[in-house]
Protein backbone atom coordinates (compact mmCIF):
# COMPACT_ATOMS: atom_id res chain seq x y z
CA UNK A 1 0.00 0.00 0.00
CA UNK A 2 1.30 3.30 -0.97
CA UNK A 3 2.12 5.78 1.91
CA UNK A 4 0.21 8.99 2.35
CA UNK A 5 1.61 11.21 0.61
CA UNK A 6 2.62 13.96 3.21
CA UNK A 7 0.69 17.74 2.96
CA UNK A 8 3.05 20.21 1.76
CA UNK A 9 2.61 23.87 2.05
CA UNK A 10 3.99 25.00 -0.67
CA UNK A 11 2.62 23.07 -3.02
CA UNK A 12 -0.94 24.30 -1.68
CA UNK A 13 -0.25 27.68 -1.88
CA UNK A 14 1.06 27.21 -5.34
CA UNK A 15 -2.20 26.06 -6.18
CA UNK A 16 -4.01 28.72 -4.65
CA UNK A 17 -1.94 31.37 -6.62
CA UNK A 18 -1.93 29.43 -9.94
CA UNK A 19 -6.22 29.68 -8.94
CA UNK A 20 -5.42 33.07 -8.26
CA UNK A 21 -2.96 33.96 -11.46
CA UNK A 22 -5.81 33.01 -13.83
CA UNK A 23 -8.44 35.05 -12.59
CA UNK A 24 -6.51 37.90 -12.16
CA UNK A 25 -5.59 37.68 -16.09
CA UNK A 26 -9.32 36.76 -16.79
CA UNK A 27 -10.77 39.92 -18.30
CA UNK A 28 -14.09 37.93 -19.70
CA UNK A 29 -17.04 37.72 -17.38
CA UNK A 30 -18.66 34.70 -16.49
CA UNK A 31 -21.34 33.67 -19.44
CA UNK A 32 -24.76 33.43 -17.56
CA UNK A 33 -24.36 29.12 -17.81
CA UNK A 34 -20.98 29.94 -15.85
CA UNK A 35 -22.39 31.60 -13.65
CA UNK A 36 -21.48 30.50 -9.59
CA UNK A 37 -24.60 28.85 -7.72
CA UNK A 38 -26.86 31.89 -6.35
CA UNK A 39 -26.07 34.38 -8.46
CA UNK A 40 -28.36 35.32 -11.76
CA UNK A 41 -25.58 38.07 -13.34
CA UNK A 42 -22.56 40.02 -12.93
CA UNK A 43 -21.95 43.45 -11.87
CA UNK A 44 -19.07 45.42 -12.96
CA UNK A 45 -17.52 48.38 -11.23
CA UNK A 46 -14.93 50.49 -11.64
CA UNK A 47 -12.52 51.76 -8.90
CA UNK A 48 -11.76 52.94 -6.09
CA UNK A 49 -14.51 51.40 -3.84
CA UNK A 50 -17.43 50.33 -4.35
CA UNK A 51 -20.12 48.56 -1.27
CA UNK A 52 -19.72 44.95 -3.45
CA UNK A 53 -22.11 44.02 -0.48
CA UNK A 54 -25.38 45.56 -2.40
CA UNK A 55 -24.35 43.60 -5.54
CA UNK A 56 -23.98 40.07 -3.78
CA UNK A 57 -27.22 40.66 -1.85
CA UNK A 58 -28.89 41.16 -5.22
CA UNK A 59 -27.59 37.76 -6.79
CA UNK A 60 -24.98 39.98 -8.75
CA UNK A 61 -21.34 38.76 -8.90
CA UNK A 62 -19.54 41.92 -8.19
CA UNK A 63 -16.67 42.29 -10.60
CA UNK A 64 -14.10 44.98 -10.25
CA UNK A 65 -13.12 46.23 -13.75
CA UNK A 66 -9.75 46.88 -13.78
CA UNK A 67 -8.84 47.58 -17.45
CA UNK A 68 -7.02 45.18 -19.88
CA UNK A 69 -3.72 44.72 -18.72
CA UNK A 70 -1.05 44.31 -21.68
CA UNK A 71 -2.21 41.98 -23.80
CA UNK A 72 -5.43 43.65 -25.15
CA UNK A 73 -5.39 44.75 -28.95
CA UNK A 74 -6.76 48.24 -29.06
CA UNK A 75 -9.03 49.00 -31.78
CA UNK A 76 -12.02 50.65 -30.93
CA UNK A 77 -11.37 52.96 -27.76
CA UNK A 78 -8.77 54.93 -29.04
CA UNK A 79 -10.89 56.54 -31.85
CA UNK A 80 -13.26 57.50 -29.06
CA UNK A 81 -11.28 58.74 -26.33
CA UNK A 82 -7.85 61.20 -26.22
CA UNK A 83 -4.56 60.11 -26.46
CA UNK A 84 -4.04 61.85 -23.01
CA UNK A 85 -6.55 59.27 -21.35
CA UNK A 86 -5.35 57.17 -19.18
CA UNK A 87 -4.51 53.20 -19.75
CA UNK A 88 -7.32 51.88 -17.85
CA UNK A 89 -10.23 54.36 -18.57
CA UNK A 90 -9.08 53.26 -22.43
CA UNK A 91 -8.67 49.58 -21.78
CA UNK A 92 -11.97 49.19 -19.91
CA UNK A 93 -13.91 51.41 -22.88
CA UNK A 94 -12.12 48.43 -25.43
CA UNK A 95 -12.92 45.66 -23.05
CA UNK A 96 -17.05 47.22 -23.44
CA UNK A 97 -16.65 48.00 -27.27
CA UNK A 98 -15.14 44.97 -28.20
CA UNK A 99 -18.21 42.41 -26.64
CA UNK A 100 -15.59 40.99 -23.88
CA UNK A 101 -17.87 42.71 -21.39
CA UNK A 102 -21.44 42.49 -23.34
CA UNK A 103 -23.24 40.04 -20.51
CA UNK A 104 -22.89 42.15 -17.80
CA UNK A 105 -26.40 43.12 -15.78
CA UNK A 106 -24.69 46.82 -14.91
CA UNK A 107 -21.76 48.61 -14.78
CA UNK A 108 -20.83 50.91 -12.16
CA UNK A 109 -18.30 53.90 -11.92
CA UNK A 110 -17.83 56.64 -9.75
CA UNK A 111 -16.67 60.47 -10.04
CA UNK A 112 -13.01 60.18 -8.85
CA UNK A 113 -11.39 62.08 -11.95
CA UNK A 114 -12.82 63.36 -15.13
CA UNK A 115 -11.50 60.39 -16.66
CA UNK A 116 -14.05 57.98 -15.22
CA UNK A 117 -16.84 60.38 -14.57
CA UNK A 118 -17.31 59.80 -18.53
CA UNK A 119 -17.48 56.12 -18.25
CA UNK A 120 -20.89 55.79 -17.39
CA UNK A 121 -21.97 57.99 -19.94
CA UNK A 122 -20.03 55.86 -23.37
CA UNK A 123 -21.53 53.01 -21.40
CA UNK A 124 -24.88 53.76 -21.64
CA UNK A 125 -24.65 54.86 -24.96
CA UNK A 126 -22.63 51.61 -26.39
CA UNK A 127 -24.28 49.36 -24.07
CA UNK A 128 -27.76 50.38 -23.80
CA UNK A 129 -28.67 47.20 -22.45
CA UNK A 130 -26.68 47.44 -19.45
CA UNK A 131 -27.60 49.35 -16.38
CA UNK A 132 -24.58 52.20 -16.33
CA UNK A 133 -24.63 54.14 -13.17
CA UNK A 134 -22.30 56.97 -11.47
CA UNK A 135 -22.32 56.03 -7.64
CA UNK A 136 -21.87 60.06 -6.13
CA UNK A 137 -19.85 58.83 -2.92
CA UNK A 138 -18.65 62.58 -0.63
CA UNK A 139 -16.62 64.38 -1.97
CA UNK A 140 -16.50 65.86 1.73
CA UNK A 141 -16.45 63.24 4.52
CA UNK A 142 -16.27 65.96 7.20
CA UNK A 143 -19.82 67.49 6.96
CA UNK A 144 -22.53 66.32 9.76
CA UNK A 145 -24.29 64.42 6.83
CA UNK A 146 -21.99 62.31 5.37
CA UNK A 147 -23.45 59.14 5.92
CA UNK A 148 -26.93 59.91 5.77
CA UNK A 149 -26.37 61.24 2.09
CA UNK A 150 -24.09 58.01 1.37
CA UNK A 151 -26.96 55.90 2.93
CA UNK A 152 -29.50 57.85 0.24
CA UNK A 153 -26.48 56.76 -2.21
CA UNK A 154 -26.60 52.92 -1.44
CA UNK A 155 -30.48 52.74 -1.48
CA UNK A 156 -30.64 54.79 -4.82
CA UNK A 157 -28.32 51.63 -6.18
CA UNK A 158 -30.29 48.74 -4.39
CA UNK A 159 -33.22 50.11 -5.88
CA UNK A 160 -31.97 50.50 -9.58
CA UNK A 161 -30.81 46.66 -9.00
CA UNK A 162 -33.87 45.45 -7.57
CA UNK A 163 -35.98 46.96 -10.70
CA UNK A 164 -32.83 45.76 -12.91
CA UNK A 165 -32.81 42.09 -11.74
CA UNK A 166 -36.78 42.04 -10.68
CA UNK A 167 -35.34 40.47 -7.14
CA UNK A 168 -36.20 42.09 -3.65
CA UNK A 169 -32.95 42.67 -1.79
CA UNK A 170 -34.21 42.63 1.97
CA UNK A 171 -32.35 43.35 4.68
CA UNK A 172 -31.28 39.62 5.72
CA UNK A 173 -29.78 39.38 2.30
CA UNK A 174 -27.86 42.34 3.11
CA UNK A 175 -26.71 41.42 6.31
CA UNK A 176 -25.31 37.95 5.45
CA UNK A 177 -23.59 39.55 2.40
CA UNK A 178 -21.88 41.89 5.53
CA UNK A 179 -20.90 39.00 7.29
CA UNK A 180 -19.58 37.13 4.33
CA UNK A 181 -17.57 40.31 3.21
CA UNK A 182 -16.53 40.89 6.94
CA UNK A 183 -14.88 37.15 7.27
CA UNK A 184 -13.15 38.63 3.64
CA UNK A 185 -11.84 42.02 5.56
CA UNK A 186 -10.40 39.77 8.44
CA UNK A 187 -8.36 37.82 6.45
CA UNK A 188 -7.44 40.36 4.10
CA UNK A 189 -6.10 42.35 7.76
CA UNK A 190 -4.04 38.88 8.72
CA UNK A 191 -2.24 38.72 5.20
CA UNK A 192 -1.09 42.38 5.52
CA UNK A 193 0.00 41.97 8.89
CA UNK A 194 1.82 38.81 7.39
CA UNK A 195 3.21 41.12 5.18
CA UNK A 196 4.23 43.95 7.87
CA UNK A 197 5.53 41.42 10.61
CA UNK A 198 7.24 38.70 8.29
CA UNK A 199 7.83 40.43 4.89
CA UNK A 200 10.05 37.03 3.60
CA UNK A 201 6.90 34.78 4.01
CA UNK A 202 4.82 36.44 1.40
CA UNK A 203 5.95 38.55 -1.27
CA UNK A 204 4.07 41.73 -2.90
CA UNK A 205 3.01 40.27 -6.05
CA UNK A 206 1.54 36.83 -4.38
CA UNK A 207 -0.23 39.29 -2.04
CA UNK A 208 -1.35 41.07 -4.79
CA UNK A 209 -2.66 37.97 -6.51
CA UNK A 210 -4.55 37.01 -3.58
CA UNK A 211 -6.23 39.84 -3.28
CA UNK A 212 -7.22 40.22 -7.23
CA UNK A 213 -8.85 37.12 -7.68
CA UNK A 214 -11.86 38.38 -5.02
CA UNK A 215 -12.55 40.40 -8.67
CA UNK A 216 -13.31 37.46 -10.42
CA UNK A 217 -15.45 35.34 -8.14
CA UNK A 218 -17.86 35.25 -4.98
CA UNK A 219 -16.45 36.30 -1.91
CA UNK A 220 -17.12 33.17 -0.07
CA UNK A 221 -15.00 31.31 -2.83
CA UNK A 222 -12.21 33.94 -1.88
CA UNK A 223 -12.74 33.67 1.49
CA UNK A 224 -12.03 29.70 1.44
CA UNK A 225 -9.04 30.17 -1.06
CA UNK A 226 -7.28 33.33 1.37
CA UNK A 227 -8.15 30.55 4.37
CA UNK A 228 -5.88 28.10 2.51
CA UNK A 229 -3.30 30.11 0.84
CA UNK A 230 -3.07 31.67 4.87
CA UNK A 231 -2.86 28.68 6.39
CA UNK A 232 0.37 27.77 3.76
CA UNK A 233 2.18 31.00 4.28
CA UNK A 234 2.29 30.72 8.12
CA UNK A 235 3.61 27.21 7.53
CA UNK A 236 6.20 29.03 5.25
CA UNK A 237 9.33 28.47 6.63
CA UNK A 238 11.91 30.85 4.31
CA UNK A 239 14.96 32.81 5.88
CA UNK A 240 14.43 36.48 5.82
CA UNK A 241 17.00 38.41 3.57
CA UNK A 242 18.70 41.24 3.36
CA UNK A 243 16.60 43.57 1.76
CA UNK A 244 15.20 47.23 2.93
CA UNK A 245 11.76 47.91 4.11
CA UNK A 246 10.02 49.93 1.68
CA UNK A 247 6.15 50.76 1.15
CA UNK A 248 5.05 51.25 -2.38
CA UNK A 249 1.93 53.82 -3.05
CA UNK A 250 0.33 54.49 -6.35
CA UNK A 251 -1.98 51.33 -7.24
CA UNK A 252 -4.98 52.93 -5.64
CA UNK A 253 -6.82 52.82 -9.40
CA UNK A 254 -5.12 51.48 -12.85
CA UNK A 255 -2.91 48.64 -11.77
CA UNK A 256 0.67 47.93 -12.14
CA UNK A 257 1.85 45.28 -14.11
CA UNK A 258 2.82 41.74 -12.39
CA UNK A 259 6.47 42.21 -13.78
CA UNK A 260 6.75 45.55 -12.04
CA UNK A 261 5.95 44.07 -8.79
CA UNK A 262 8.32 41.23 -8.94
CA UNK A 263 11.51 43.28 -9.96
CA UNK A 264 10.53 45.53 -6.74
CA UNK A 265 10.47 42.14 -5.11
CA UNK A 266 13.61 41.05 -6.22
CA UNK A 267 15.41 43.87 -4.54
CA UNK A 268 12.83 45.21 -1.69
CA UNK A 269 10.64 43.65 1.25
CA UNK A 270 7.17 45.60 0.42
CA UNK A 271 5.86 45.85 4.09
CA UNK A 272 2.80 47.88 2.59
CA UNK A 273 0.92 49.52 -0.13
CA UNK A 274 -1.94 50.92 -1.00
CA UNK A 275 -2.79 48.26 -4.19
CA UNK A 276 -6.55 47.87 -4.72
CA UNK A 277 -7.03 49.46 -1.74
CA UNK A 278 -10.90 49.62 -2.55
CA UNK A 279 -10.79 45.92 -2.54
CA UNK A 280 -10.25 46.33 1.40
CA UNK A 281 -11.67 49.93 1.55
CA UNK A 282 -13.35 49.16 5.29
CA UNK A 283 -10.56 49.33 7.88
CA UNK A 284 -12.54 47.16 10.41
CA UNK A 285 -15.85 45.25 10.50
CA UNK A 286 -19.03 46.34 9.22
CA UNK A 287 -22.15 46.26 12.06
CA UNK A 288 -23.31 42.69 11.54
CA UNK A 289 -27.19 43.84 12.98
CA UNK A 290 -29.00 46.58 12.59
CA UNK A 291 -29.81 48.82 9.60
CA UNK A 292 -27.36 47.17 6.95
CA UNK A 293 -27.31 50.26 4.54
CA UNK A 294 -26.64 52.56 7.09
CA UNK A 295 -23.92 49.97 8.72
CA UNK A 296 -22.44 50.21 5.48
CA UNK A 297 -22.48 53.69 5.18
CA UNK A 298 -21.68 54.66 8.49
CA UNK A 299 -18.00 52.15 7.65
CA UNK A 300 -17.70 54.31 4.98
CA UNK A 301 -17.25 58.08 7.12
CA UNK A 302 -15.61 56.36 10.26
CA UNK A 303 -14.03 53.20 9.39
CA UNK A 304 -12.38 53.62 5.93
CA UNK A 305 -8.79 53.82 4.19
CA UNK A 306 -7.74 56.60 2.59
CA UNK A 307 -6.83 57.27 -1.28
CA UNK A 308 -5.76 59.96 -3.64
CA UNK A 309 -9.33 60.32 -4.84
CA UNK A 310 -11.20 60.91 -1.14
CA UNK A 311 -10.54 64.22 0.43
CA UNK A 312 -10.72 63.93 4.34
CA UNK A 313 -9.35 66.27 6.64
CA UNK A 314 -8.61 63.18 9.30
CA UNK A 315 -6.71 61.45 6.56
CA UNK A 316 -4.31 64.03 4.82
CA UNK A 317 -2.14 62.83 1.95
CA UNK A 318 0.93 63.33 3.83
CA UNK A 319 -0.52 62.19 7.31
CA UNK A 320 -1.57 58.62 6.17
CA UNK A 321 1.47 57.86 4.12
CA UNK A 322 3.78 59.20 7.33
CA UNK A 323 1.47 56.16 8.94
CA UNK A 324 2.25 53.52 6.56
CA UNK A 325 5.35 53.67 6.66
CA UNK A 326 5.71 54.20 10.68
CA UNK A 327 3.15 50.99 11.12
CA UNK A 328 5.05 49.11 8.83
CA UNK A 329 8.40 49.87 10.02
CA UNK A 330 9.41 51.07 6.73
CA UNK A 331 12.94 52.49 5.25
CA UNK A 332 11.81 54.47 2.36
CA UNK A 333 8.84 54.73 0.07
CA UNK A 334 8.23 53.91 -3.86
CA UNK A 335 6.14 56.64 -5.20
CA UNK A 336 4.43 55.37 -8.18
CA UNK A 337 1.51 56.88 -10.37
CA UNK A 338 0.39 55.28 -13.61
CA UNK A 339 0.67 57.35 -16.48
CA UNK A 340 -1.76 60.60 -17.31
CA UNK A 341 -3.21 60.04 -13.63
CA UNK A 342 -3.91 63.33 -12.14
CA UNK A 343 -4.78 62.81 -8.76
CA UNK A 344 -2.09 59.76 -8.50
CA UNK A 345 0.55 62.53 -9.78
CA UNK A 346 -0.95 65.63 -7.61
CA UNK A 347 -0.39 62.76 -4.76
CA UNK A 348 3.00 61.94 -6.10
CA UNK A 349 4.45 65.58 -6.03
CA UNK A 350 2.99 66.10 -2.65
CA UNK A 351 4.60 62.90 -1.23
CA UNK A 352 8.12 63.67 -2.73
CA UNK A 353 7.70 67.06 -1.16
CA UNK A 354 7.13 65.73 2.47
CA UNK A 355 9.93 62.77 2.07
CA UNK A 356 12.33 65.67 1.18
CA UNK A 357 11.20 67.76 4.28
CA UNK A 358 11.49 64.71 6.20
CA UNK A 359 14.28 63.24 5.06
CA UNK A 360 13.14 60.00 4.13
CA UNK A 361 14.02 58.12 1.43
CA UNK A 362 11.98 57.36 -1.79
CA UNK A 363 11.91 56.39 -5.12
CA UNK A 364 9.66 57.72 -8.31
CA UNK A 365 8.64 55.71 -10.63
CA UNK A 366 5.77 55.54 -13.60
CA UNK A 367 3.89 52.76 -14.95
CA UNK A 368 1.19 51.85 -17.29
CA UNK A 369 -1.02 48.78 -17.60
CA UNK A 370 0.25 48.11 -21.17
CA UNK A 371 3.62 48.37 -20.30
CA UNK A 372 5.86 45.47 -21.53
CA UNK A 373 9.58 46.54 -21.11
CA UNK A 374 10.84 46.12 -17.30
CA UNK A 375 14.65 46.06 -17.44
CA UNK A 376 15.41 49.53 -17.20
CA UNK A 377 12.87 49.85 -14.40
CA UNK A 378 14.36 46.56 -12.30
CA UNK A 379 18.08 48.33 -12.26
CA UNK A 380 16.47 51.92 -10.67
CA UNK A 381 14.89 49.62 -8.15
CA UNK A 382 18.08 47.60 -7.83
CA UNK A 383 20.34 50.77 -7.40
CA UNK A 384 17.85 52.34 -5.16
CA UNK A 385 17.70 49.11 -2.48
CA UNK A 386 21.54 48.86 -2.45
CA UNK A 387 21.94 52.72 -1.78
CA UNK A 388 19.21 51.72 1.08
CA UNK A 389 21.52 49.28 2.50
CA UNK A 390 24.29 51.07 2.29
CA UNK A 391 22.86 54.20 4.02
CA UNK A 392 21.44 51.74 6.68
CA UNK A 393 24.43 49.17 7.66
S1 LIG B 1 -5.94 55.95 -13.13
FE1 LIG B 1 -6.17 58.02 -12.34
S2 LIG B 1 -6.92 59.23 -14.08
FE2 LIG B 1 -7.26 57.06 -14.56
S3 LIG B 1 -9.35 56.62 -13.89
FE3 LIG B 1 -7.99 56.11 -12.19
S4 LIG B 1 -7.91 57.95 -10.92
FE4 LIG B 1 -8.73 58.55 -12.94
Amino acid sequence: MNAPVPYDHEIELSNVLERCNAAARENAIPSQDELPEGFSGTLGHFPVYFPEEIAHAAGLLPVNILGGGNKLEMKHADARMGSFVCSICRSTTELGLNGTLQGMTGFVTHPICDAAKHLAGIWSRNLPDQLAQILYLPQNVNTPGAARYIAAEYQRLRADLEKKTGRAIDDEALRNSIRSYNVNRRLLRELYRIRRDEPWKVSCTESYLLLRARTRMPCEEHNALLARALDAIRHRSLPAQDKPRVVFVGGFCEQPPLEMLEAIDEACYVVDDDILVGLRWLTDDVPETGDPIWALAESYVERSDASPVQHDARKMKEDYLMDMLKKSKADAAILTAAKFCEPGLDEQLAWSKHLDAENIPYLVLEFEEKMTSFEQMAMQVETFAESLLFALA
